[in-house]
């Protein structure tokens, strides 16, 4: 089999083997599909509902469907011929959306539900599933300097309602699709994801971009001030974007982590204050700060355990966060500038 790749990863993947790939005009499966393009794979497919013009990256050479995934007659269109099949499509965005979206989330059942079924009858070789740490306990999530989570810490179950349960339910689904019917899946819980070429307004935006959006804004209308979501105590890990596709690469070409749920985020620590004042430190200049108490706000504390993927990968994410945070931010202020000028910018 021939392989086109710079990182030694033995994908057993012929260079024009179909990968499909889903929710391709977001942000995490647009950068997946560069990456694979990047790597020289010819035949890449993919997918999301929404209209072309509003994919966050197209890429020449693609094939790009706009299809809803939640019906069943696009999911088994969406893998004919499919050697890997990413599933990264969903109803999501950050705490501001999944607290008060609940429906919206749980219907993304029926996105995987109808797509490992097609997969599976498609003969395709390898499932990926993107999952989340929403799916773990929130009992014990309840203090910023939280214990890091690791992947047994799932169960007993008390999911974030609606979005976690949804992904819990889901990684089920691939677990039983291996044991059962011989499917071979790939499960990665992300843990906040950031970096260019995500949604920064709107509503679905997450914190790291919440925060250098407002920060840009401060500076260019002069009001210096800052509104917080919470008392900025919450702590949080986050994952830089090219560590999240290379670890997906990694994990779905792994057959020790066959239909096993495995953790992919940075362990590095950091409350939401101290993510202000970075952000504040990178656009060079100092905000009065608001705390919103009514605004959602999440579990107390969150971070990922990688003694996992540490012994089985000897690897993890390890982007420093101030260097994803300053590649996020230039980002974000080139496209706050391009919208004031009236060009296209990325947005859901
Ligand atoms: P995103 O919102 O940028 O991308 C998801 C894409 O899925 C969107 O473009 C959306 O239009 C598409 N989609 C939604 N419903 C669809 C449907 N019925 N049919 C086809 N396409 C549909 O989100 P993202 O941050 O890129 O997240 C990608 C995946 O990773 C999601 O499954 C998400 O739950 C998971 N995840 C993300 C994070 C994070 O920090 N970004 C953390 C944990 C898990």
């Amino acid at each position: 089999m021939t392989e086109p790749s710079k990182s030694g990863i033995d994908r057993k993947l012929n260079q024009n083997d179909l990968i499909v790939i889903t929710g391709a005009g977001g942000f995490i499966a647009g950068a997946l599909v560069r990456y694979f393009h990047d790597l020289g794979y010819t035949r890449i497919r993919a997918i999301d509902r929404k209209p072309l013009p509003q994919w966050f990256q197209r890429i020449s050479g693609v094939e790009c469907l706009t299809m809803d995934l939640g019906e069943k007659e696009n999911a088994i269109r969406a893998v004919e011929g499919a050697a890997e099949v990413y599933n990264l499509a969903a109803d999501m965005g950050g705490m501001g959306f999944i607290e008060h979206f609940r429906v919206e989330c749980l219907r993304s059942i029926l996105i995987n539900t109808h797509l490992i079924e097609a997969a599976w009858r498609a003969g395709a070789q390898r499932y990926f599933y993107a999952s989340t740490a929403c799916v773990y306990n929130t009992e014990l999530q309840k203090d910023p300097k939280v214990r890091a989570l690791k992947e047994s810490d799932a169960y007993p179950a008390m999911s974030e309602r609606g979005y976690g349960w949804e992904k819990l339910i889901s990684e089920m689904f691939c677990q039983e699709y291996w044991a059962e019917r011989g499917l071979e899946t790939h499960i990665a819980r992300f843990h906040n994801v950031y970096g260019p070429h995500g949604t920064w307004f709107g509503g679905r935006e997450k914190v790291p971009a919440a925060i250098c959006r407002k920060v840009i804004e401060a500076k260019d209308t002069g009001k210096h001030e800052i509104e917080i979501w919470g008392d900025g105590t919450r702590t949080r890990s986050f994952c830089f974007i090219d560590d999240c596709v290379l670890g997906i690469d990694m994990i779905t070409h792994c057959d020790k982590l066959i239909a096993t749920p495995i953790n992919l985020g940075s362990h590095e620590l950091i409350s939401i204050n101290d993510l202000v004042s970075l952000v504040e430190d990178i656009g060079g200049v100092k905000l009065a700060r608001r705390y919103n108490l009514e605004a959602p706000q999440g579990v107390a504390g969150r971070n990922s355990d990688n003694t996992f993927i540490k012994s089985v990968l000897n690897w993890e994410p390890s982007t420093p966060l101030r260097i994803g945070m300053v590649k996020t931010y230039n980002w974000i202020e080139q496209q706050y500038h391009d919208r004031k000028a009236g060009k296209w910018v990325v947005r859901d």
